[in-house]
């Protein structure tokens, strides 16, 4: 192993003041010729801004054992020509670190290696975990003694583990032990895979070149290598790239992604574009909505260098106010030495940023920054354009206060009660800055941002804007606050966080920020008096789960839906031109103990379809078109990305139902909804002429059942599945039973159908006598509740197909065949009656409308009964 010397000297890199350190960079690079750490290398100097602490290359050909050279400092200080000449072959794996608050050094520089009996592993990671105190304790029980405090190392433990496996099974294993944010890369001598977590915190892209394919944080590590981007690796997903060519597959279902949003505003080069959305057009769209938010009027416009100058352009253009380049930066400062005492700081800051006097002299400015955490380099630019002549300094930032810390992979983030909007409210903020004025760009404010800049279906992060956190379990979230409020102030190797610290130890000044865990008094205060908070219902967080749902209404058609969201009633337009004797029709249902499966697979982007159907489905059965929906969510805890991932699934479910979702009901009961559950409950409001009611009062024995097939068990029978499947076989979720040719977990959640624009367009072309939704009860309880007295049923199972579901349920179970039919719709999730000469213009009907349909009995004389012709 090639080791280089020589620790880096501590100081902010290529982007002047820096706020948040990303934590990490990776890459991968797999190619025909031996030309792939060479590459790596480029790659990793395009990468350079997010890690200067360490960087390291891993790299094989095949046959050969894995080779290593890393070293702490930038990319050029640890890979001379020498060192890069040496390194060859066809597969590489790169990385660059900002080290945890300057843990680990040289020990946590990655990529890790690994000797395993079966061969040599090397990985690199970017990101951080949120279960590793877990995985720490149960590896270290299980014998693993740890070298570092990388993530890498757990997944070296994991792939261990699982030592009998193929690696990519290997790979999948591990992922289901892994909680929180990893976009990682992984290398044998053969094959280059990457995997990145459920929810896709941090970026991780896929390119091509000829020759080869490169895996890479952001898409400038591609740009510099010649490599063509071809799009991201999907959230969940592991890829596999070696001889054969490329595999792309679920590592882990994605539950909603939860892309870091910092990236586009501060953390991701300009250049790169992330998710499908140019990180530099993001920042322009934050800018212009910063303008429209606030009409604030100056003489200039004034961007902070680096990553405020796109915004600061939106903003300009927006507002119309000229765009100067008032405050300049330092381009080849490097890494220089600052002594740590104050003084010499201060020199450090002038030596790295200053301002154009001519610029700004006897103007009134607008700052534009992207983002304020602690505060102070706000503080010196503020001090610095005053110095220079501006005649007032206004402060505009592009993003919302910066409230509560990182737990997804941004290192030396400052612990919440260091952010400096989480203890000081805006005027406080404006004092402290110095600032003649202060504005933020909203919450709603940046998501439009996004949007405008073509974030399409992508789930954002927000976590550090109000501390709704995608993936915490809310007891390891207490207790990071709590280590935050008695950590001490984190090594400070920046000039931020010493003036920051300088000024809380200076007691005579007046503008110390009290925050209120130094503040006795406020402290006695929340120990003292009951809030709802402290009850365990944070508004806040309903709030925040509000306005994430906003974006999922907006997919909604707008000619009927007046009000909803925000409103104590949702209000409807009903327009009954030419439709005397309306009728409404109302239904109301849940999705039982499906629910479990969604919680446990932590995949909720579909149960609101379920929702939706199992009460659409029910109105649609009197022929009545259904208009609006309504919503009860119940949560033990709100978690805004949950409620949003739920709320989307019930979006989607109303379109295909083609109705509106007109309001709902967030509620947070703690201590009634334990751990992650929560349950959902389901409105439905239809209309129909009253003439056009389907009642099943015409039906007649002779009448022929069209019955239309299920996805699967739909809503219903999920205790006696799920007591089937894993009280009585011990499946798990990820298994995939062959009749299934898919996971379990695929299948269970496998959404209801929604029949009610197949029916609509059905009740054109036919008269139809009768309607069964094939829900709770099954094929025994349902179909005769459309039947008028003196008739009953009689289907023949061997005319449609059961899918293999209810198979593997009756094989598993021993569950005999009544019981199955009781319990599940066994491939039919409606049946419609039909007179005998409208049977053959029903089913063209239906399957013009997409519909798998078939005869499947008849109606025949009886008392209400279900006969099956094959008992
Ligand atoms: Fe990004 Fe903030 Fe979420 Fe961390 S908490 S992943 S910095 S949005």
């Amino acid at each position: 192993m090639l080791m280089a010397g020589g620790r880096g000297l501590t100081s902010p890199g290529w982007r002047g003041i820096p706020k948040w350190r990303e934590r990490c960079g990776v890459v991968g690079i797999i190619c025909q010729d031996a030309s792939a750490a060479e590459r790596g290398i480029y790659s990793l100097q395009a990468l350079q801004h997010r890690g200067q602490e360490s960087a390291g290359i891993a790299c094989a050909s095949p046959g050969d054992g894995i080779r290593l050279h890393k070293g702490m400092g930038l990319v050029s200080e640890v890979f001379d020509q020498d060192v890069a000449g040496r390194l060859k072959g066809n597969i590489a794996i790169g990385h660059v670190l900002y080290s945890k608050g300057g843990l680990g050094g040289i020990s946590d520089a990655e990529p890790l290696l690994f000797h395993y009996p079966w061969g040599d592993v090397a990985i690199a990671t970017n990101g951080a975990l949120v279960n590793a105190e877990e995985l720490r304790a149960s590896l270290g029980a299980a014998g693993a003694a740890f070298q570092t405090t990388s993530d890498a190392e757990f997944v070296g433990c994991l792939l261990a583990k699982h030592g009998s496996e193929h690696l990519e099974d290997k790979v999948r294993r591990c992922m289901m032990e892994l909680e929180g944010a990893y976009s990682a890369v992984i290398m044998t001598s053969k094959s280059l895979i990457a995997m990145r977590d459920p929810r896709g915190f941090r970026p991780l892209c896929l390119g091509k070149f000829p020759g080869g394919w490169a895996i890479a944080s952001e898409s400038c590590a591609l740009d510099v290598i010649g490599a063509e981007l071809q799009g991201r690796v999907e959230p969940g997903e592991i890829v596999i790239i070696d001889r054969e060519g490329i595999r792309r597959t679920e590592g882990r279902p994605c539950p909603g992604s939860a892309m870091c949003i910092f990236e586009y505003v501060y953390f991701a080069r300009p250049d790169s574009i992330i998710e499908g959305v140019n990180v530099s057009q993001a920042r322009h769209e934050m800018g212009r909505m910063l303008a429209k938010e606030h009409k604030v009027s100056a003489d200039i416009v004034v961007p902070v260098p680096e990553a405020g100058v796109e915004a600061g352009l939106g903003f300009a253009r927006e507002s119309g106010i000229p765009f100067e380049y008032g405050l300049v930066r330092n381009r080849y400062l490097g890494r220089t030495f600052i002594r740590p005492e104050p003084d010499a700081r201060r020199l450090g800051v002038r030596l790295k940023l200053n301002a154009v006097r001519q610029a700004v002299k006897g103007k009134h400015v607008l700052v534009v920054d992207d983002s304020i955490v602690r505060g102070t380099t706000s503080t010196r630019l503020v001090t610095l354009l005053r110095e220079a002549g501006a005649k007032s300094v206004g402060l505009m930032i592009a993003s919302p206060p910066v409230t509560h810390r990182c737990y997804y992979g941004v290192g030396t983030t400052p612990a919440n009660h260091e952010c400096l909007a989480a203890s000081n409210g805006a005027s406080s903020v404006l004092r402290m800055t110095g600032a003649d004025s202060l504005n933020y760009l909203s919450w709603e404010g940046l998501l439009e941002a996004m949007r405008n800049a073509g974030a399409r279906d992508i789930g954002f992060c927000l976590g550090c804007f109000g501390g709704c956190y995608p993936v915490v379990a809310p007891q390891k979230a207490e207790k990071l606050e709590n280590l935050d409020s008695s950590e001490k102030p984190e090594k400070l190797e920046d000039p931020d966080s010493l003036e920051k610290s300088e000024r809380l130890e200076n007691p005579d000044s007046p503008e110390k920020p009290e925050c209120p865990e130094e503040s006795g008094e406020a402290v006695e205060e929340q120990e003292t008096q009951a809030t709802y908070a402290a009850a365990g219902v944070d508004i806040d967080r309903g709030m925040k789960a509000v306005e994430l749902i906003k974006g999922v209404l907006k997919k909604m058609p707008s000619d009927r839906f007046i009000s909803g969201l925000g409103g104590f009633g949702g209000s409807f337009l009903l327009d009954c031109r030419g439709l005397e004797d309306i009728v409404l029709v109302a239904g109301t249902d849940g999705v039982g103990t499906k629910l479990r499966i969604a919680i446990e697979a932590n995949r909720h982007n579909t149960i609101g379809i379920d929702a939706v159907a199992m009460c659409v489905n029910d109105v649609i059965t009197s022929g009545a078109k259904p208009l609006f929906f309504l919503d009860y969510l119940a949560q033990g805890r709100i978690e805004p990305q949950k409620v949003q991932a739920v709320v989307s699934g019930v979006a989607e479910g109303c379109m295909r139902a083609g109705c509106v979702l007109l309001g709902g009901e967030t509620a947070e009961m703690p201590g009634f909804y334990g751990g992650a559950d929560y349950d959902i409950a389901g409105f439905a409001v239809g209309a129909v002429k009253r003439s056009e009611i389907i009642d099943g009062s015409t039906i007649q024995s002779g009448d022929i059942l069209i019955g239309l097939a299920s996805s699967g068990l739909h809503s219903n029978g999920y205790s006696l599945a799920r007591h089937v499947l894993f009280d009585m076989a011990g499946l798990n979720l990820p298994d995939e039973p062959e009749e299934l040719g898919r996971q379990l977990v695929d299948e269970l959640l496998e959404p209801t159908l929604i029949y009610v624009r197949s029916i609509l367009n059905l009740a054109e072309a036919v008269t139809i006598r009768g309607l069964a939704h094939i829900t709770g009860g099954g094929l025994i309880d349902n179909p005769p509740r459309m039947l008028p007295p003196g008739l009953a049923i009689k289907l023949d199972p061997r005319s449609w197909h059961v899918p293999p579901i209810f198979s593997v349920l009756q094989r598993l179970g021993n569950v005999g065949d009544h019981e199955m039919r009781r319990t599940f719709n066994m491939g039919l999730g409606f049946i419609v009656a039909v007179r005998p000469d409208d049977v053959e213009s029903a089913l063209e009907s239906l399957t013009a409308s997409g519909e798998q349909c078939r005869v499947v009995g008849q109606v025949i004389p009886g008392n209400g009964e279900v006969l099956f012709a094959d008992e």
